[in-house]
Protein backbone atom coordinates (compact mmCIF):
# COMPACT_ATOMS: atom_id res chain seq x y z
CA UNK A 1 0.00 0.00 0.00
CA UNK A 2 1.62 3.37 -1.04
CA UNK A 3 0.80 5.84 1.49
CA UNK A 4 0.91 9.37 -0.17
CA UNK A 5 -1.79 12.53 0.05
CA UNK A 6 -1.75 15.83 0.57
CA UNK A 7 -1.55 18.00 3.83
CA UNK A 8 -4.81 18.55 5.38
CA UNK A 9 -4.09 22.64 6.51
CA UNK A 10 -1.10 22.89 3.63
CA UNK A 11 -2.78 21.06 0.87
CA UNK A 12 0.70 20.22 0.37
CA UNK A 13 1.15 16.47 -1.71
CA UNK A 14 3.21 14.48 0.74
CA UNK A 15 4.83 10.94 0.61
CA UNK A 16 5.36 8.57 3.68
CA UNK A 17 6.94 5.48 4.67
CA UNK A 18 7.47 4.05 8.30
CA UNK A 19 10.68 2.22 9.03
CA UNK A 20 11.67 -0.10 12.28
CA UNK A 21 13.60 1.72 15.04
CA UNK A 22 15.96 0.30 17.45
CA UNK A 23 14.10 0.32 21.30
CA UNK A 24 14.65 3.37 23.31
CA UNK A 25 14.58 5.43 20.49
CA UNK A 26 10.81 6.65 20.41
CA UNK A 27 8.90 8.31 17.14
CA UNK A 28 11.16 10.40 14.95
CA UNK A 29 10.15 12.20 11.89
CA UNK A 30 13.02 12.45 9.25
CA UNK A 31 12.02 14.85 6.49
CA UNK A 32 13.72 13.40 3.67
CA UNK A 33 13.42 16.48 1.38
CA UNK A 34 15.52 18.24 3.53
CA UNK A 35 18.90 16.04 4.08
CA UNK A 36 17.06 13.60 6.71
CA UNK A 37 17.05 16.47 9.21
CA UNK A 38 15.13 14.88 11.97
CA UNK A 39 12.42 15.91 14.43
CA UNK A 40 11.77 13.70 17.27
CA UNK A 41 7.95 13.26 18.38
CA UNK A 42 8.50 15.26 21.96
CA UNK A 43 6.67 17.65 23.40
CA UNK A 44 9.85 19.81 23.39
CA UNK A 45 9.48 20.30 19.87
CA UNK A 46 5.76 21.34 19.96
CA UNK A 47 5.94 24.03 18.17
CA UNK A 48 2.33 25.68 16.97
CA UNK A 49 -1.22 24.06 18.08
CA UNK A 50 -4.38 25.24 16.34
CA UNK A 51 -6.51 23.30 14.04
CA UNK A 52 -3.86 20.45 14.49
CA UNK A 53 -0.52 20.06 16.58
CA UNK A 54 2.80 20.52 14.81
CA UNK A 55 5.97 20.36 15.73
CA UNK A 56 9.12 22.27 15.14
CA UNK A 57 13.19 22.16 15.14
CA UNK A 58 15.19 24.68 14.08
CA UNK A 59 12.62 26.17 11.49
CA UNK A 60 12.08 22.13 10.10
CA UNK A 61 8.08 21.83 10.35
CA UNK A 62 6.11 18.78 10.91
CA UNK A 63 2.62 19.51 10.95
CA UNK A 64 -0.27 17.78 12.17
CA UNK A 65 1.10 14.81 13.79
CA UNK A 66 -1.77 13.97 16.12
CA UNK A 67 -3.41 11.28 13.66
CA UNK A 68 -0.08 9.05 13.04
CA UNK A 69 0.82 9.28 16.82
CA UNK A 70 -2.40 7.96 17.93
CA UNK A 71 -1.75 5.12 15.20
CA UNK A 72 1.14 4.12 16.88
CA UNK A 73 -0.16 4.32 20.62
CA UNK A 74 -3.49 2.15 18.93
CA UNK A 75 -1.14 -0.42 17.64
CA UNK A 76 1.27 -0.39 20.56
CA UNK A 77 4.23 0.75 18.24
CA UNK A 78 7.08 2.34 20.86
CA UNK A 79 10.01 2.96 18.78
CA UNK A 80 9.99 3.96 14.26
CA UNK A 81 11.10 6.36 12.39
CA UNK A 82 8.72 8.04 10.07
CA UNK A 83 10.23 9.79 6.73
CA UNK A 84 8.14 12.00 4.54
CA UNK A 85 8.97 14.47 1.97
CA UNK A 86 6.52 17.55 2.40
CA UNK A 87 6.28 19.34 5.96
CA UNK A 88 2.77 17.83 6.79
CA UNK A 89 1.62 14.68 7.03
CA UNK A 90 -1.10 13.38 4.92
CA UNK A 91 -4.51 13.48 6.02
CA UNK A 92 -5.93 10.59 3.77
CA UNK A 93 -9.48 9.58 5.02
CA UNK A 94 -9.17 12.00 8.08
CA UNK A 95 -8.85 9.32 10.26
CA UNK A 96 -6.20 7.23 11.91
CA UNK A 97 -7.27 3.96 9.93
CA UNK A 98 -5.15 3.71 6.66
CA UNK A 99 -2.09 4.49 9.26
CA UNK A 100 -2.96 1.18 11.15
CA UNK A 101 -3.41 -0.91 8.10
CA UNK A 102 0.28 0.83 7.06
CA UNK A 103 1.20 -0.31 10.46
CA UNK A 104 0.03 -4.23 10.20
CA UNK A 105 0.65 -4.55 6.72
CA UNK A 106 4.36 -3.99 7.26
CA UNK A 107 3.91 -5.99 10.76
CA UNK A 108 4.94 -5.48 14.63
CA UNK A 109 8.07 -6.45 15.89
CA UNK A 110 8.57 -7.46 19.57
CA UNK A 111 11.92 -5.80 21.44
CA UNK A 112 13.77 -7.09 24.12
CA UNK A 113 13.93 -5.22 27.06
CA UNK A 114 11.06 -3.64 29.52
CA UNK A 115 8.61 -1.27 28.33
CA UNK A 116 8.99 1.97 30.42
CA UNK A 117 5.68 3.92 31.28
CA UNK A 118 4.49 6.95 33.10
CA UNK A 119 3.09 6.31 35.59
CA UNK A 120 0.52 9.06 37.00
CA UNK A 121 0.89 9.43 40.78
CA UNK A 122 -1.48 12.91 41.55
CA UNK A 123 -4.00 14.19 39.89
CA UNK A 124 -3.33 17.34 37.69
CA UNK A 125 -6.72 19.34 36.46
CA UNK A 126 -6.28 22.28 34.12
CA UNK A 127 -9.48 24.59 33.31
CA UNK A 128 -9.73 27.36 31.00
CA UNK A 129 -13.21 28.86 30.60
CA UNK A 130 -15.71 26.12 29.94
CA UNK A 131 -12.70 24.09 28.85
CA UNK A 132 -11.55 21.01 31.10
CA UNK A 133 -8.67 18.44 30.84
CA UNK A 134 -7.30 16.15 33.94
CA UNK A 135 -5.70 13.32 34.28
CA UNK A 136 -5.77 10.58 37.32
CA UNK A 137 -4.16 8.06 38.74
CA UNK A 138 -4.94 4.09 37.33
CA UNK A 139 -3.28 1.02 36.41
CA UNK A 140 -4.37 1.13 32.84
CA UNK A 141 -4.70 3.78 30.09
CA UNK A 142 -8.25 5.02 29.51
CA UNK A 143 -9.46 7.93 28.16
CA UNK A 144 -13.38 9.99 28.91
CA UNK A 145 -14.04 13.03 26.34
CA UNK A 146 -16.94 15.21 26.27
CA UNK A 147 -17.72 17.79 23.33
CA UNK A 148 -20.50 20.16 23.49
CA UNK A 149 -21.34 21.16 19.28
CA UNK A 150 -24.37 22.99 19.12
CA UNK A 151 -25.71 20.84 15.76
CA UNK A 152 -28.73 18.47 15.56
CA UNK A 153 -26.32 15.43 15.02
CA UNK A 154 -23.86 16.18 17.80
CA UNK A 155 -25.02 18.32 20.93
CA UNK A 156 -23.55 16.60 24.30
CA UNK A 157 -21.45 13.64 23.41
CA UNK A 158 -18.98 11.58 25.47
CA UNK A 159 -16.90 8.47 25.01
CA UNK A 160 -15.11 6.56 27.58
CA UNK A 161 -12.57 3.98 26.55
CA UNK A 162 -9.56 1.56 27.94
CA UNK A 163 -7.02 1.57 25.58
CA UNK A 164 -6.76 -2.48 25.83
CA UNK A 165 -8.16 -5.14 24.32
CA UNK A 166 -8.63 -3.84 20.86
CA UNK A 167 -10.61 -1.63 21.70
CA UNK A 168 -8.70 1.50 19.66
CA UNK A 169 -8.91 -0.34 16.60
CA UNK A 170 -12.39 -1.38 16.74
CA UNK A 171 -14.25 2.12 18.53
CA UNK A 172 -11.33 4.75 17.93
CA UNK A 173 -8.55 4.48 14.55
CA UNK A 174 -11.48 4.55 11.74
CA UNK A 175 -13.15 7.89 13.67
CA UNK A 176 -13.02 11.05 11.03
CA UNK A 177 -12.14 14.53 11.67
CA UNK A 178 -14.72 16.64 11.00
CA UNK A 179 -15.95 20.35 10.15
CA UNK A 180 -19.12 22.58 8.88
CA UNK A 181 -19.39 24.35 5.94
CA UNK A 182 -20.58 27.18 7.85
CA UNK A 183 -17.14 27.78 8.71
CA UNK A 184 -15.55 26.54 5.51
CA UNK A 185 -14.68 29.72 3.92
CA UNK A 186 -13.60 31.47 6.52
CA UNK A 187 -10.89 28.74 7.29
CA UNK A 188 -9.88 28.20 3.79
CA UNK A 189 -9.70 32.30 3.48
CA UNK A 190 -7.03 32.06 6.53
CA UNK A 191 -5.55 29.41 4.66
CA UNK A 192 -5.81 27.03 7.08
CA UNK A 193 -7.93 23.93 5.13
CA UNK A 194 -6.10 24.08 1.65
CA UNK A 195 -6.63 20.23 1.62
CA UNK A 196 -9.69 19.43 3.13
CA UNK A 197 -12.32 17.52 1.03
CA UNK A 198 -15.11 15.49 1.64
CA UNK A 199 -12.44 12.50 0.86
CA UNK A 200 -10.66 13.81 4.00
CA UNK A 201 -13.57 15.21 6.89
CA UNK A 202 -17.02 14.45 7.69
CA UNK A 203 -18.49 17.93 6.20
CA UNK A 204 -21.43 19.24 8.66
CA UNK A 205 -24.42 21.18 7.17
CA UNK A 206 -26.66 23.49 8.83
CA UNK A 207 -29.15 20.42 10.24
CA UNK A 208 -27.09 17.51 8.73
CA UNK A 209 -24.44 15.49 7.20
CA UNK A 210 -23.27 16.33 3.47
CA UNK A 211 -21.30 13.23 3.01
CA UNK A 212 -22.82 10.33 4.75
CA UNK A 213 -22.35 7.89 6.26
CA UNK A 214 -21.20 8.09 9.64
CA UNK A 215 -18.50 5.09 10.70
CA UNK A 216 -20.50 5.48 14.06
CA UNK A 217 -23.34 7.49 15.16
CA UNK A 218 -21.15 9.28 17.62
CA UNK A 219 -18.47 9.40 15.57
CA UNK A 220 -17.22 13.54 16.40
CA UNK A 221 -16.50 12.46 19.96
CA UNK A 222 -14.96 9.44 19.24
CA UNK A 223 -12.65 11.54 16.90
CA UNK A 224 -11.70 13.81 19.48
CA UNK A 225 -10.65 10.89 21.74
CA UNK A 226 -8.11 9.78 18.61
CA UNK A 227 -6.94 13.27 18.63
CA UNK A 228 -6.01 13.54 22.45
CA UNK A 229 -4.21 9.67 22.42
CA UNK A 230 -1.87 11.21 19.43
CA UNK A 231 -1.30 14.51 21.32
CA UNK A 232 -0.22 12.70 24.57
CA UNK A 233 1.56 10.72 22.65
CA UNK A 234 4.39 13.07 22.82
CA UNK A 235 5.02 12.69 26.50
CA UNK A 236 6.94 9.90 25.05
CA UNK A 237 6.15 7.35 26.94
CA UNK A 238 2.69 5.11 27.34
CA UNK A 239 0.73 6.62 30.12
CA UNK A 240 -0.75 4.48 32.76
CA UNK A 241 -3.45 6.90 33.79
CA UNK A 242 -7.23 7.64 33.36
CA UNK A 243 -7.47 11.13 31.01
CA UNK A 244 -10.53 13.19 30.89
CA UNK A 245 -11.06 16.12 28.66
CA UNK A 246 -14.51 18.34 28.54
CA UNK A 247 -14.30 20.43 24.76
CA UNK A 248 -10.56 20.62 25.16
CA UNK A 249 -8.87 21.10 22.13
CA UNK A 250 -4.69 20.61 20.81
CA UNK A 251 -3.48 23.47 22.82
CA UNK A 252 -5.16 21.72 25.91
CA UNK A 253 -3.44 18.50 25.19
CA UNK A 254 -0.39 19.91 24.42
CA UNK A 255 -0.37 22.23 27.47
CA UNK A 256 -1.64 18.75 29.65
CA UNK A 257 1.68 17.35 28.26
CA UNK A 258 4.58 19.92 29.30
CA UNK A 259 2.67 20.56 32.78
CA UNK A 260 3.54 16.95 33.27
CA UNK A 261 6.72 16.63 32.06
CA UNK A 262 7.79 19.50 34.37
CA UNK A 263 6.30 18.32 36.94
CA UNK A 264 8.07 14.97 38.50
CA UNK A 265 5.98 14.90 41.06
CA UNK A 266 2.77 14.18 39.42
CA UNK A 267 4.41 10.81 37.76
CA UNK A 268 6.80 8.13 37.57
CA UNK A 269 8.69 6.13 35.36
CA UNK A 270 7.93 2.40 35.80
CA UNK A 271 7.89 -0.73 34.08
CA UNK A 272 5.31 -3.10 34.67
CA UNK A 273 5.88 -7.19 36.23
CA UNK A 274 4.07 -9.50 33.32
CA UNK A 275 6.78 -9.01 30.95
CA UNK A 276 4.94 -11.10 27.94
CA UNK A 277 2.62 -7.85 26.51
CA UNK A 278 4.75 -4.68 27.73
CA UNK A 279 7.89 -5.09 25.54
CA UNK A 280 8.33 -1.75 23.24
CA UNK A 281 7.38 -2.62 19.71
CA UNK A 282 8.96 -1.81 16.25
CA UNK A 283 7.54 -2.34 13.00
CA UNK A 284 8.81 -5.41 10.77
CA UNK A 285 9.47 -3.91 7.55
CA UNK A 286 9.18 -0.68 5.64
CA UNK A 287 5.71 0.40 5.01
CA UNK A 288 4.61 3.07 2.52
CA UNK A 289 6.47 4.52 0.07
CA UNK A 290 8.33 7.15 -1.00
CA UNK A 291 7.71 8.42 -4.45
ZN1 LIG B 1 -7.97 15.04 14.20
Amino acid sequence: MECAGVGLHSGAPVHLRILPARAGSGIVFHRVDLDGFEVEAISRNVARVSYATSLMKKGVLISTTEHLLSAFIGTGIDNAIVELDNLELPILDGSARPFVELIQQAGIRKQRRPRSYLRIRRALEMREGNKFIAVYPAETYSVSYTINFPHPLIGKETFSVELANGNYLREIASARTFGSREDEQALRDMGLIRGASRDNCVVLTRDGVENPPLRFRDEFVRHKVLDLIGDLALLGKRILGNVVADRAGHAMHTALVSRLLRDRTLWEETTVEDERDHVPLSIQAVAGQLA
